[in-house]
């Protein structure tokens, strides 16, 4: 297998599950060492499964706890991980969560919430991140400095009902991505973003649990199939490789066709 992310070390933040957990996978299988980020100690198990299927298929992986959404623990991560290993060179800002109400009945606490970690945590993880790489610069293992992948949403650009909190939460994560890819481009330093569609996790569970609802769930979808977290991993190890050395503050749409105006495809 071709190891294109060999000596590297990369944390992925909300790991123990879903996409985080796919992006750890595939990073390691890329010969990447991968730190699989977690949030609370109830999530130990399930990131300490992560890390042995990891190291089972012959990858090198550890986990660690730590809340995005707070910055002591997020600076904390970052030296301890530094300490342990020498550096970081990829971060995959993966974790969020949602908290969804009408908006009439949306709660300050469920605003804060989801701001908190799916925007506020991607601003202090990539701070971090990129205090390193300037610290580091090009070191031969890459021709970035470092790279850093920001999980958005088909939400950036879709508006979603009922959502407000989580959609204004990717729309900013698109402008704060394009921002501080235009920053830190000529210090050698790749940001970009993935935005997945429908990716089968426990976020939208309920969205194809049932025949029904994933009927409904895949008339949003032109290719008529829902997406895997193997789909969005692959897209982050090409991010995080020098195969897209030239690609930079942009954001990859894995989506199945997602934004392309499904209704549409009728006729309208
Ligand atoms: P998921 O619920 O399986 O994963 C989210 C992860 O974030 C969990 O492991 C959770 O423990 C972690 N997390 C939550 N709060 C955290 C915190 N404060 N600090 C650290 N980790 C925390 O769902 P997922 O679908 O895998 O979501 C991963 C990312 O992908 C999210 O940013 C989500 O918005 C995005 N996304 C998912 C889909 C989809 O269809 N599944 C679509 C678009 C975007």
């Amino acid at each position: 297998m071709d190891k294109k992310l060999k000596n590297q070390i990369a944390i992925v933040t909300g790991a123990s599950s879903g996409i985080g957990a796919g992006c750890a996978r595939e990073l390691a299988y890329a010969g990447a060492t991968v730190v699989v980020n977690y949030p609370v100690p109830g999530a130990k198990a399930m990131a300490e499964s992560v890390v042995d299927e990891i190291a089972a298929n012959g990858g090198s992986a550890v986990s660690y706890k730590c809340d995005v959404s707070k910055e002591e623990e997020v600076q904390q991560m970052f030296s301890d991980i530094i300490g342990q290993y020498g550096t970081v060179d990829i971060l995959i800002n993966n974790a969020g969560l949602q908290k969804d109400a009408p908006f009439t009945e949306m709660t300050l606490e469920q605003w804060n919430y989801v701001l908190s970690v799916n925007l506020t945590g991607q601003f202090l993880c990539a701070r971090e991140a990129i205090k390193e790489f300037l610290r580091r610069g090009v070191n031969g293992k890459s021709k970035s400095a470092g790279k850093i992948v920001c999980m958005s949403s088909v939400h950036e650009v879709i508006p979603w009902a009922g959502h407000a909190n989580y959609a204004a939460s990717k729309g900013g994560v698109m402008l704060m991505m394009k921002t501080i890819a235009q920053e830190f481009a000529p210090k050698k330093i790749r940001i970009n973003s993935i935005a997945p569609g429908a990716i089968a996790t426990p976020i939208n569970h309920s969205a194809w649990d049932t025949q029904a609802h994933l009927q409904e769930l895949l008339k949003l979808i032109p290719q008529k199939r829902v997406g895997q977290v193997e789909d969005v991993g692959k897209a982050a190890v090409w991010l995080s490789s020098d195969d897209s050395d030239y690609v930079n503050g942009t954001t990859l749409f894995v989506d199945g066709g997602m934004t392309l105006y499904p209704g549409f495809e009728d006729n309208g």
